[in-house]
Parts: C-alpha cells; structure tokens; sequence
C-alpha cells in the first residue's frame, strides 16, 4: 500500500496532533488570549489512535505527534505506546517544547517513542520568558538533560529565528547542542494566524543564520535528511552535531513533499501553507467500524493536495489558522 498525491509525490508521513493547547504562548505560535476546542470536539484517544492506524495501512510509514504541547494531553503515554506498535510503522516521533520531558523523558523512549525534537528559542531566561510568554528556561533545561539521556535515537532542538529578539543567540545555541551531542534546527517564522504583529518585521532568512554560524565553525553541506523539509549542514569539528535549516520563505521545500496532517479536531490538512482541509471527525463518528469513507475521503483528497504553499517572508497572515491548530 502506499499513498501517492495527484502531482505524484508520495505520502508517508502523518504529522498528528494531540492537543491544542499549550502551557507557553509563543510570539509566533498563539495570540495572546487564545480560545481552546471544546471536549467534545477533540478526538478522544480511542479515535487517534484508529486514524494512525489507518494511515500506516494505506502505507504511512512515519507518524510525527504534535500540537500544541503534545505532552500535557492526559494519556499521552499510552497512546504512544500503542501507535508505536502499530505493524507496518517505521517510526513514531515527536515534538515538545520540553517542559514536562524531564518527568516523561524515559517513559516515551519505552513507549516507543523514536526520536525527539524540543523547541529552545533563547538560552536567556528573561528572553524565553518573553517569546514564550510564560515559559520557564530551567525546567526546558532540565527536559533537554533528560530526553538527551533518555535513549531516544536522536534529539534535535528547533529554534524559530526572530531579528530583534533571538537572531544574536544562534552561536550559542549551536554551542550548546554542539556540547550535547545534538542536531538544531533554525525555523524561518511563518505566517500562521493572526498574532498581533506583523511577522516581516522579525524575519530571519536562514541565510542569515547560516553566514553567523560559519563565522565561527567550518561548514560542510550535506544531502542527508531526516524525512521532513530540513536541509542539513555539519560541522567539521563536530561530528555529532548536524545544523538544519528549515525555510519555508526563503528556499521552498514543496516538490519533494511527503506529508499530510491531522488537527486533534480531525480535520485533514494537505498544505500547512493553505486552507484546504477535509473533516475526518465526522466521518470517524458517522462510521464506527468501517474505515472505508475516512480511506476514501483520504485518497480523494490527496489528489488535490496542492502544489506549494505561497509563504514569501513578507509577514502578513496567509493561513488564518494558529501553528498551534496545525500541528506544527
Ligand atoms: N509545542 C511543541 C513545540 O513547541 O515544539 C510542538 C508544537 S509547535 C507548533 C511545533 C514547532 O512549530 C515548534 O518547533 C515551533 O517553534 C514551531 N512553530 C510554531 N509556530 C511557528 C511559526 N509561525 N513559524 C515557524 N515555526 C513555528
Ligand atoms: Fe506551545 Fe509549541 Fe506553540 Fe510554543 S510553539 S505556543 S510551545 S505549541
């Protein structure tokens, strides 16, 4: 089985999220006052767990889990337990912002949990406190100490780059994976949703970030990738630490596109950077046992999963949806 788009790429990678709600509320991700689903409208264990199932058999072969903060829905443990086990699945990933990983580090690695990508904007705490809006640096610290002890196959940071507020911590950042022996990533900041600013303002091509890097370190382009839309870099002297650099702005990653995801209210999403989205709830709750109308509306969708999305840097909302809704 495998899962193929209208334009012919192929699609083995669900990005699933578990949760729209969050314990920060990032500058790029969230407005400052933010409206949450209701219960009722969120897929309950039971039914995410079916919809992974369901893709891994129509040929899904990576499942990534999000939000949101995907660790502070209750029982998130389990159910990664149980996608883990799913036959057929290559591997289940996930992304936090690490402020419960230092409790639940461990726990996932034997829950399956293959690798692990923790944002970290700031190693100040006064500037985390402020990009996060409520985000306490220690107890990130603290998560990052513990998933990179934890046996996860790899660990990664995220760092969303912002002239103005972050933009001068990228050396010390790539000096503090670089000391940890773990991969960071620096994200351009997309135009998600309407957070209160003008998003041109901030922006960072990762060019940019890559000319501060190779100021300091020696840096060897590499064709490797870990499946999603980063390219890599790696650092002569440093051999356990890549750098990737993920620019939806400035070098669009669409052509060779291997994804889909689902919100936790199970709306389908073929494009993070377009409206398009299917209502896979409905079709879940409508039809219990079967699975065949949410496989048919799936392998329908996917022939207009679109081409690219139209992010520019220039700032100004493209997609009213929150990354925090998407899943990021
Ligand atoms: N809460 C988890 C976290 O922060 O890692 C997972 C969900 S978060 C939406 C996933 C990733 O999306 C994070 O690395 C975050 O920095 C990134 N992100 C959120 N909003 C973004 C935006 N507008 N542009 C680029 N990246 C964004
Ligand atoms: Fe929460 Fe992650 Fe969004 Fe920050 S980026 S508000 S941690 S979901």
């Amino acid at each position: 089985m495998s899962l193929v788009d209208g334009l012919g790429r192929s699609i083995d990678y669900l990005r699933l999220s578990v949760t729209d709600r969050c314990d920060f509320r990032c500058v790029y991700c969230m407005a400052k006052t933010m409206t949450f689903l209701p219960r009722q409208q969120v897929l309950s264990l039971e039914e995410l767990e079916r919809l992974a199932a369901l893709f891994v058999r129509q040929g899904v072969r990576k499942i990534r889990l999000t939000g949101g903060e995907p660790l502070i829905r209750p029982g998130i443990v389990g159910l990664c337990r149980n996608i883990a086990a799913l036959p057929g699945l290559r591997e289940l990933v996930m992304t936090s912002n690490g402020s419960q990983l230092a409790r639940l580090a461990r726990p996932l690695v034997e829950a399956g949990v293959k690798r692990m990508n923790i944002s970290l904007d700031s190693l100040d705490p006064e500037r985390f406190r402020a990009i996060t809006r409520n985000g306490d640096l220690r107890q990130v610290l603290a998560g990052i100490e513990a998933a990179s002890g934890a046996g996860f196959e790899r660990v990664k940071l995220n760092c969303v780059v912002m002239k103005g507020r972050n933009f001068d911590e990228v050396p010390g950042l790539v000096r503090y994976a670089i000391e940890r022996g773990i991969d960071i990533s620096f994200i351009e900041e997309m135009p998600l949703g309407d957070v209160g600013r003008s998003r041109g303002e901030a922006f960072c091509p990762s060019d940019d970030v890559r000319a501060v890097i190779a100021r300091e370190y020696e840096l060897l382009d590499s064709a490797e990738t870990s499946g999603g839309p980063a390219r890599y870099v790696r650092l002569v002297r440093h051999p356990r630490t890549r750098i990737g650099f993920i620019s939806p702005n400035s070098h669009n990653f669409c052509g060779s596109c291997n994804r889909v995801r689902v919100t936790v209210e199970g709306r389908l999403l073929l494009c993070l950077g377009q409206e398009d989205s299917v209502d896979f709830r409905g079709l879940l709750r409508g039809s219990p046992v079967d699975d065949g109308p949410v496989v048919e509306a799936l392998v329908g969708a996917l022939r207009g999963k679109p081409l690219r999305h139209e992010f520019t840097g220039a700032g100004e909302v493209q997609v009213v949806r929150f990354m925090s809704v998407s899943g990021g």
